[in-house]
């Protein structure tokens, strides 16, 4: 629902009421009751009936014209209704029997009395069930009183002046409420005299903020001005209120609906105008009506005269309601103190206070609060601490108990502007504060980054975090944490200086310190396990495992002999890898790829045998002979006399380093790890092979049939595994 919108921002124009010799008065029109109930109204859509107001939905003809236009009649008779009509209850309020009527109709109702109204309602029912007899001061034909009197069955006594308290008799129990718009001065008077009239009495002051403020403003410009214009509605309480208002200190009021109903005439010899309005005046009249104004004392049509001065419009706003120098000189009679003593049950507020209230009612755009003040409070949907998509009826409602900070005593309609955003932020920093001392880690979404580090978002409130306090590990990016929700602790805490620090890294290595004592007590010498090389070193290579990194030394990377680390590993590379041995005190873990591998001796003890011809590399050159590598990390010797079957002097004249040679193994002591090769002999059993082969060829055998693939002659070590493998 979107309040109506009557551009006040003429406002401006004006200096918060003043142009030349035209004042306006600072509290006038629309108030916030009736500006709602407009707006309820004028949002209604038709379901498959008509719509109606229950009366005028306030007590202006012209918005009530303009209603008639969209199609919304004041309701001429309850018996008229069909069901599937809609039903627009006013700001004034109805009796419960109205509404238990409608409800009988089965039509649709759309409530539209001010929250203020509704409250008095509601008060009236409470003290009416538990036995008091409620008094209403204020006019027994308004609708908004006889509308409250239907909340106490009509047994409520009504009291418009001093004389109506004669002739009452005394009661146990009563409850004094009154017409929103009963002037202030009056009610005290009539309370004054209702002091005695029970035993147990409980004034409740329902005067309503908004139409006192628009009085007291009236009053003051009419003390300042040679004539008025008081623009309302003729049918207007309030109004009607704000011309007498006007009269006392300046005869020359004039009571109007619009401008163009005011004879300039009577403007003549006038030097300071004020314009004034009711609650129930939209502001478009106002505007309408300074406008005219102002465009006379241009033209200088009625011989206003153009003063130069600017009359300052009172804007000063009470700091404290309750000590409000009326107050002070009531106090001067006996009559007085005793209001004095009343009021005094009263808050008294301060900016800053924060203090328990309780929800009256709740729109989409604010939340009125019961303060237990003279005027009620509000807290607007930007002081609610919600986002954009959630409406202030998602989170509370009617009778909620809530803490609120004071932010203005007067919001300039009268009512206390509050803010839950602030008592959360309070609490809150509080919260932080707390955590602080106890060490107790926070959430907090990182919104941004900066100079230096990153901001994060802790229950509202700013907090920094330096770049070198992001994590364990330097971060170039730090952009990759915008977005997240993080654990931290709290390491600087100055609310006075705005300045709270907080360290992401703190927790990730308290998180760090129990994973790896956990991590450190699981494993043992002999476990495998997966891990990724995280950097490379001369002397080896460090592996991650998750929460520690352990050394595989350049010795356990491989059987065979490394020069580098890198000649087996890179960096990233996911490895598995043997626990050599853990030292939990220093956290230092000792890791072993090779011994992940089979042992090559294992594989020669099982798969190599003396008489097999096999390929090898020759790897290094000796005076006495060659080494040749059968299988990584095997070396065998071919003695110098085993090479050919000549006699050589030299073993690089028939072999260099890299050749590959077939050998026949000759002899292999597993004890001491040495196997004798022969080329020698395995070129003279390919000899003997190739011979016999053509002797099969010039006298061939009867055929056979061949079950099994015949294997090559000379095998390598890895072909040997292999085939056994296969069998
Ligand atoms: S004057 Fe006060 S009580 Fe009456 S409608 Fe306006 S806000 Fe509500």
């Amino acid at each position: 629902m979107k309040p109506v919108n009557y551009e006040r921002d003429f406002r401006a124009g004006i200096g918060g009421g003043i142009f030349l010799n035209i004042i306006v008065a600072e509290h006038s029109g629309f108030c916030f009751g009736v500006k709602k109930a407009v707006s309820i109204a004028s949002e209604t859509k038709a379901g498959h009936g008509r719509i109606f107001t229950y009366g005028p939905i306030i007590h202006n003809n012209i918005v009530v014209k303009e209603l008639e236009q969209k199609g919304i009649n004041v309701l001429p008779n309850i018996d008229e209704l069909n069901e599937g009509d809609t039903v627009i209850i006013r700001s004034h309020g109805v009796s419960k029997k109205i509404i238990d009527m409608l409800n009988e109709k089965k039509v649709n109702i759309v409530d539209a009395t001010c929250p203020y109204v509704d409250h008095i309602h509601k008060k009236v029912e409470e003290y009416f069930n538990n036995g008091y007899q409620i008094i209403i001061i204020g006019d027994k034909d308004h609708p908004e009183v006889q509308g409250i009197n239907g909340w106490c069955d009509n047994s409520a006594i009504i009291i418009s002046n001093l004389e109506c308290v004669k002739d009452l008799k005394t009661y146990n129990k009563v409850c004094i409420v009154s017409q929103t718009t009963v002037n202030t001065a009056k009610w005290r008077e009539i309370v004054s005299s209702l002091i005695g009239i029970s035993k147990e009495l409980v004034i409740l002051n329902t005067i309503c903020a908004a139409a006192d403020q628009r009085q007291k403003s009236a009053a003051e410009i009419a003390q300042k001005c040679d004539a008025m214009i008081v623009l309302g509605g003729l049918n207007s309480s309030n109004t009607k209120k704000l011309a007498e208002i006007c009269r006392q200190f300046c005869p020359k009021t004039f009571y109007i609906e619009r401008i163009n109903q005011l004879d300039t005439n009577n403007l003549k010899n006038i030097n300071t105008l004020g314009i004034t309005a009711g609650a129930s005046t939209p502001d478009w009249i106002i505007k309408e009506a300074f406008e005219k104004m102002s465009e006379m004392i241009e033209t200088g049509e009625e011989k206003v005269q153009g003063e130069t001065e600017v009359k300052e419009n009172n804007k000063s706003e009470d700091k404290d309601i309750g000590e409000d120098k009326d107050i002070e000189n009531e106090e001067k009679t006996d009559q007085g103190s005793i209001m004095s003593e009343y009021e005094k049950t009263f808050k008294r507020l301060s900016e800053g206070d924060i203090i328990k209230g309780k929800v009256i009612y709740v729109t989409d755009d604010e939340v009125t609060v019961d303060i237990g003040y003279k005027a009620d409070g509000i807290i607007p949907k930007s002081e609610l601490n919600i986002d954009e998509e959630t409406s202030p009826k998602d989170i509370l409602k009617s009778g909620d108990e809530l803490d609120v900070y004071i932010l203005k005593i007067n919001d300039g309609e009268g009512n206390v502007l509050l803010s839950k955003r602030r008592v959360d932020a309070v609490k809150n920093m509080d919260y932080i504060g707390e955590c602080f001392k106890g060490k107790v880690p926070v959430e907090g979404e990182i919104i941004q980054t900066v100079k230096g580090g990153v901001i994060a978002k802790v229950k509202g409130n700013s907090v920094f975090i330096p770049a070198s306090q992001l994590d364990v590990k330097y971060v170039k990016d730090l952009s990759i944490f915008v977005g997240k929700t993080e654990r931290l602790l709290i390491m600087t805490f100055e609310p006075a200086k705005n300045r709270i620090v907080a360290s992401r890294r703190a927790i990730v290595e308290d998180e760090l310190n129990k994973k790896r004592s956990a991590f450190l007590e699981s494993i043992k010498p002999g476990d495998i396990l997966k891990g990724r090389v995280d950097r490379l070193a001369d002397f080896g290579a460090f592996i991650d495992l998750g929460c520690i990194d352990g050394l595989a030394h350049i010795s356990e990377l491989s059987w065979t002999r490394v020069k580098s680390p890198s000649d087996v590993v890179k960096v990233g590379d996911i490895v598995e890898v043997y626990v050599l041995s853990v030292d939990k005190e220093k956290e230092r873990i000792s890791l072993s790829l090779k011994r992940t591998l089979p042992q090559p001796w294992d594989i020669v003890k099982e798969k190599v045998h003396v008489g097999d011809v096999i390929e090898g590399k020759v790897v290094r050159i000796v005076p006495f002979g060659a080494f040749v590598e059968i299988q990584d990390g095997v070396d065998g010797l071919v003695h110098i006399s085993q090479i050919c079957d000549r006699r050589i002097n030299r073993v690089e004249d028939v072999l260099k380093v890299n050749d590959i040679v077939k050998v026949k193994v000759m002899d292999i002591n597993l004890e001491s790890r040495k196997i004798s090769l022969s080329i020698k002999e395995a070129s003279e059993e390919e000899n003997k092979g190739e011979q016999d082969e053509e002797a099969k060829t010039q006298n061939p055998e009867p055929a056979q049939i061949q079950t099994e693939k015949p294997e090559k002659d000379n095998l390598t070590i890895g072909e040997i595994v292999q085939n056994n493998a296969n069998k």
